[in-house]
């Protein structure tokens, strides 16, 4: 049994956004970070590999320096990372990146006690879109919003965050869980982590690796493979202030009810 989990490097926005002229994020001038849905996808399944001992494997598709993240996952506790990178790759939208995470999968190989493990959503990109084109691409039943995790045998009982309440949901396994920050807190590396972590396997898959997988083909991935097409990229402008009522509450009150009943807001 096995718990693979898709993690992207993302830029860190907690620092100062650069962004270029054209609108698009300057990546180069920002520090990259493990997108947080993704720490607490890969801390529920090093927390079920402390259950029943079984393999954790990490896998991005990023460029080359992804790699570094990589080994933080190895030193947290994962098994095995593995690195999707290659030219043929650039410039893939959420379709094709889906499609060649998937490849990867397939050629990991996902049995009957695995699960995929992904984060709810990247915080640069925002779409939330790859993890279910992965699972529709690999077959796999996906359960959303995971805020509870229990493996029991060949099924997962997942807990789902709703808006107002919980879902609680039994899945087969092999399947696909998607990740929230409320699920746990994601552990730090260990000393012994971080040493051990260069001890541990992580193999590149270029496009020669995935060339033969039915979802790699020159028509769905990279640029040519990707059906969106960015049109426009701007900051909104800003909102004006608002106005500042004076008065005792009764009056501000009064005023403000003024106000709604003028605009026809009430
Ligand atoms: C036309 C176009 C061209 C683009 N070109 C590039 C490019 O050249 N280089 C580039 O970096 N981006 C590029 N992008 C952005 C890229 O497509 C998205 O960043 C990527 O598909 C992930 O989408 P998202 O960030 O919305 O992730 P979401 O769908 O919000 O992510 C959900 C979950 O999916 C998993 N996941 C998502 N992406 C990855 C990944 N790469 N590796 C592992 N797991 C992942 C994670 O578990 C994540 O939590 C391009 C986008 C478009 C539209």
């Amino acid at each position: 049994m096995k718990v693979i989990v898709s993690i992207k490097q993302v830029p860190d926005t907690s620092g100062k956004v650069a962004v270029n002229p054209d609108g698009t994020l300057n990546r180069a001038s920002m520090q990259t970070i493990t997108n947080p849905d993704d720490m607490n996808a890969l801390e529920a399944a090093l927390k079920v590999k402390d259950a029943t001992g079984c393999k954790v494997i990490v896998v991005t598709m990023g460029p080359a320096p992804a790699a570094g993240m990589l080994r933080e996952a190895l030193a947290m506790g994962a098994d095995e990372a593995v690195l999707v990178s290659a030219r043929e790759f650039g410039g893939s939208d959420t379709y094709a990146t889906s499609q060649i995470l998937a490849a990867a999968i397939n050629k990991i190989g996902v049995e009957k006690d695995d699960i995929v493990m992904c984060g709810r959503q990247a915080i640069d990109g925002d779409t939330a879109q790859v993890r279910p084109q992965i699972a529709e691409k690999l077959g796999l039943p996906q359960v959303t919003y995971a805020a509870d995790i229990k493996k029991d045998g060949d099924t997962v009982t997942v807990q789902r965050m709703l808006e107002d309440g919980y879902m609680t949901i039994k899945v087969q396994t092999p399947c696909l869980l998607t990740c929230i920050k409320e699920l746990n807190n994601p552990r730090y590396m260990s000393i012994g982590g971080i040493l051990g972590a260069y001890e541990k396997p992580l193999d590149t898959f270029d496009y020669e690796a995935l060339k033969d997988d039915p979802l790699i083909d020159a028509s769905t991935i990279g640029l040519k493979g990707s059906p969106t097409n960015i049109f426009k990229s701007f900051t909104p402008p800003q909102k004006g202030v608002g106005v500042m009522l004076e008065g005792s509450g009764k009056e501000t009150c009064e005023e403000l009810a003024n106000i709604l009943v003028s605009k026809h807001i009430i």
